[in-house]
């Protein structure tokens, strides 16, 4: 069995959420951005910002910090636009920084430009070389500002064919929003690995990575933007091209399992019932001896539903989560990552003690919080504690927008399930086996699974190399 390194954090992240509002009259399109992105504030914590045109002039505003600390001003100020973007940015470590904070704005000979992005350009190290020894000058490390590049040095003179011929240069995972002058740009990759939904209303057209945000702004989904399309929205018109044929879809199956709210439609499946599909399907691959089946709050709730539905063993509310833990805090050490589990989730011991408790989660990435979980279950007396995962075990890196460790630092690349329950000092670890997580959904080939499988849908270069930004 070899050993582990202790990690800074052992969630696995998103590379963010986008949102675009256009009008046909004039409207506060900075408050009208604020509720969407404050919707999509589980796909990025790190920094929010906004752009929209004022008669003719891109305005932006962005900085580090959660929505409602970054743009709640705007509640209060009226910014009377017809179009706008915003944003909300993940950071792996050490990119957390200002400069790769989006929308990013530029003005450039095809005009002025502001572009909000969700993804992951896999060849952009070589696109950002070639540019780079052409003598282009790049401020971030960020995908978005290559995108800006290609766009201004594309020989295309207008804006639309200029972001055309940029799309079919890059490979891997965008959803993205951009304005130009008056007009809204949505572009979903040939693969659809990131979602983008659209919506309209009486005031607005909305365009945003998830159907929450549509919710909370109370405009009804209208549809989901189709792989390979591109959507231009100016006032109240909108039409839609194909800027790339499309003959196999790569949805990340993960927005599913573990990113999406589970309020959200994603890839037209509602995501909290499918996450009970998968508790179901979970359930249904063992006998069952334990006594109570309790969620690891939230990411576990829709799964333990199905579960214990199909497995007949009582629901339990066994873990409390307190709502006010940020992520603000730097765990250096383990006692420290210790502590802020500790901080985060509560067992209830008068509902635990004595009981053997089936723990479920959506997934297991290095295991530290895993094993400090099963820790605090056994303090709190539980008899026997069994983790079961509604997903598969992970082993793979991704290179579509998803943070995923390297593969020597993932657990279940390094160990069985029996060693993993030994590692975390739980009774019994098991995974849901990719086929039987193929059967919840009704167009299994339409989805990635390349964490699990290693099966990447574009030609990754370099394994090895992981993205910085
Ligand atoms: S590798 Fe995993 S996380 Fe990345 S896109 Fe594919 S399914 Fe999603």
């Amino acid at each position: 069995m070899k050993l582990l390194k202790l990690p800074p954090n052992d969630r696995i992240g998103h590379y963010c959420g986008v949102a675009g509002i256009t009008s046909a009259r004039e409207i506060n399109i900075p408050e009208k951005l604020f509720y969407p992105l404050f919707a999509l504030q589980h796909r990025g914590q790190e920094s929010a910002g906004i752009a929209y045109n004022n008669k003719g002039q891109l305005i932006f505003y962005k900085d580090l910090g959660m929505v409602s600390n970054v743009l709640s001003r705007y509640l209060q100020e009226d910014h009377p636009s017809m179009v706008g973007i915003g944003h909300v940015r993940y950071s792996t470590q050490g990119s957390n920084k200002l400069e790769n904070a989006q929308p990013m704005a530029i003005s450039c000979n095809k005009g002025q430009i502001a572009l909000a992005h969700n993804g992951n350009i896999s060849n952009s190290m070589e696109l950002r070389d070639q540019l780079f020894r052409q003598g282009s000058i790049f401020q971030s490390t960020s995908d978005t500002e290559l995108i800006l590049h290609l766009i201004a040095r594309s020989t295309q003179n207008d804006f639309k064919s200029a972001l055309i011929e940029t799309l079919q240069l890059m490979q891997g995972a965008y959803s993205m929003v951009l304005i130009h002058d008056d007009t809204l740009y949505a572009v979903r990759d040939p693969l659809g690995f990131r979602p983008l939904v659209l919506g309209k209303n009486a005031d607005m057209t909305l365009i945003a990575s998830e159907t929450c945000a549509l919710d909370t702004s109370r405009v009804p989904q209208d549809r989901q933007i189709k792989p390979g399309e591109m959507i231009i929205a100016r006032g109240d018109t909108l039409s839609s091209e194909r800027f790339a044929s499309c003959n196999k879809c790569s949805q990340c199956i993960f927005e599913l399992i573990y990113f999406s709210r589970p309020d959200s439609t994603v890839f037209d499946y509602s995501v909290h019932m499918l996450r009970k599909k998968m508790g179901r399907a979970l359930a249904r691959i063992e006998a069952h001896t334990s006594d109570l089946v309790i969620a690891v709050p939230d990411s576990g709730n829709s799964a333990a539903l199905g579960y214990a539905a199909a497995s007949s063993i009582p629901l339990e509310h066994g873990l409390t989560r307190n709502h006010y833990y940020g992520r603000t805090f730097i765990q250096p050490t383990r006692e420290m990552r210790e502590f802020g589990v500790r901080m985060k989730l509560h067992p209830i011991k008068k509902a635990i003690a004595g009981k053997r408790i089936t723990l479920i989660d959506d997934s297991i990435v290095r295991g530290t919080t895993s094993s400090i979980l099963v820790r605090l279950l056994r303090e709190a007396g539980a008899k026997e504690v069994h983790l079961r995962l509604s997903s598969p075990e992970i082993k793979h890196p991704c290179f579509f927008g998803i943070d995923i460790p390297t593969r020597e630092e993932l657990i279940s690349n390094n160990m069985t399930p029996t060693q993993i329950a030994e590692y975390i000092g739980a009774d019994s670890v098991s995974f849901l086996p990719i086929s039987s997580l193929r059967e919840c959904v009704d167009n299994p080939d339409d989805f990635c699974y390349a964490c699990f499988n290693g099966d990447y849908p574009v030609q990754v270069k370099d394994p090895a190399v992981r993205r910085k930004d």
